[in-house]
């Protein structure tokens, strides 16, 4: 097997088992991998630590496959995929919910994949040099799951680029489908687009939460920031809102929210397409209030290095909505900036609301839900962190 040498010091963090080898800790490579390849990886004194996949554009020059040095072979991924798979049925037993993340990445041992699964369809992403080598092997397991008919790829994102991969997306295995794919998750349908939407089509991370804000929005007035296709807005008619409005700036992503709506039978939601930095400035200035307000922006900070900026953009959006919220009302804001750790997204919040004037307590520590596993030593897994903040009276 080819080998990636470490410098001396730099086996630290694998033997803390975090997945990542930077290129900066590399001392020099041994035979000729390709892009892909597996290397055993060694410390500078020759001590064999790892098996990863080599991806030599990348800062992130391998991605650890096994603690164990192993051949990496179609039996090893197929093998993780049926495991990871197996680790979520439980899930789809529960009934009422068919939109699962099949996949996490490194927190399932399978570095750069992604797999959501949509009813009959699963939509994957491969977004690393590893994931890439073994698409046929990826593409094959995945088809094979019980009830799976399609296997979707969406390997678009930004990315693949870090890795040198160009874009790949399309129909990996079975027929195309032969109308819209609708979803249902506790127990409400969404019609979910694996070729336009974003990432694989619907965030199936919020669910939980989104089942948590069903519960708060009887009789209440409520407003769903960055709204995409109504998940939040949607609940909250569930729920029994007594009016909801919608903010999302892509015209698309508020066709989609409509049409979803009526798929559930719960009209009443205003549907807003604007910019939420300037729309939340106007509902300020006109002096509009409401019970319950949900924020939940794209990434702003992929890196840390955007962390700064990020948290400043997060403080404008939560002070903005304190200052809306009715005495007694419910913030439920997130992030999922890889950058911004739960304990600096904590502060921004407190810092929002003490700049708005106000008191309040956190009601809830909100994640994303049990199908997306974080690994112990691999802290980039919790992506998705969030708050449910209760006004004062
Ligand atoms: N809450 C949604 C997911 C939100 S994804 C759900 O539960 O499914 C983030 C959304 O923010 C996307 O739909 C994107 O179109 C929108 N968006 C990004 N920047 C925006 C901005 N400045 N103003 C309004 N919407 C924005």
């Amino acid at each position: 097997m080819h080998k990636l040498i470490l410098k001396p010091g730099r086996e630290r963090s694998l033997q803390r088992r975090h997945p990542w080898i930077f290129s900066g800790g590399v001392a020099r490579v041994e035979g000729n991998p390709q892009a892909g390849d597996a290397v055993e990886v060694r410390s500078a004194d020759g001590v064999p630590l790892a098996v990863a996949a080599y991806s030599p554009q990348s800062q992130i020059r391998a991605r650890v496959w096994d603690w164990k040095v192993r051949d990496i072979d179609a039996a090893f991924i197929a093998r993780r995929i049926a495991h990871a798979a197996a680790g979520r049925s439980a899930l789809l037993a529960e009934g009422g919910t068919d939109a699962v993340r099949l996949i996490h990445g490194e927190s399932d041992g399978l570095p750069g994949i992604i797999a959501d699964r949509y009813r009959d369809t699963v939509v994957v992403q491969l977004l690393s040099t590893g994931a890439e080598r073994w698409r046929d092997t990826v593409g094959d397991a995945l088809a094979a799951l019980p009830g799976i008919v399609r296997v979707i790829e969406r390997s678009d994102a930004d990315v693949r680029a870090l890795e040198g991969l160009p874009p790949h997306t399309g129909l990996l295995r079975g027929i195309a489908a032969p109308g819209p794919l609708i979803v249902v998750e506790h127990g409400l349908q969404f019609a979910v687009n694996p070729e336009l939407g974003h990432k694989t089509g619907f965030y199936v991370d919020q669910r939980d939460n989104r089942l948590r804000l069903r519960g708060l929005t009887r009789g209440k007035t409520v407003l769903d920031c960055f709204c995409y296709t109504g998940g939040f807005a949607i609940n909250a008619l569930a729920g029994g809102a007594a009016a909801v409005m919608a903010i999302d700036s892509s015209a698309a992503a508020l066709d989609a929210a409509r049409g979803n709506a009526a798929l559930n039978r719960l009209d009443g939601a205003e549907w807003l397409e604007a910019d939420v930095f300037k729309a939340l400035r106007a509902l300020r200035d006109a002096g509009r209030s409401f019970d319950v307000i949900v924020l939940d922006p794209p990434k702003f900070a992929p890196t840390a290095a955007h962390a700064e900026k990020a948290a400043r953009a997060y403080k404008d959006i939560n002070l903005l909505a304190f200052k809306m919220l009715k005495p007694g009302g419910a913030l439920m804001t997130f992030s999922c900036s890889g950058g911004v750790s739960p304990d600096l997204f904590q502060k921004i919040v407190a810092g929002g609301a003490l700049d708005a004037g106000i008191d309040a307590r956190i009601e809830g520590w909100l994640h994303a839900a049990a199908d997306h596993p974080v690994a112990l030593n691999f802290p980039e897994g919790e992506y998705l962190k969030g708050l449910l903040v209760r006004v004062s009276v």
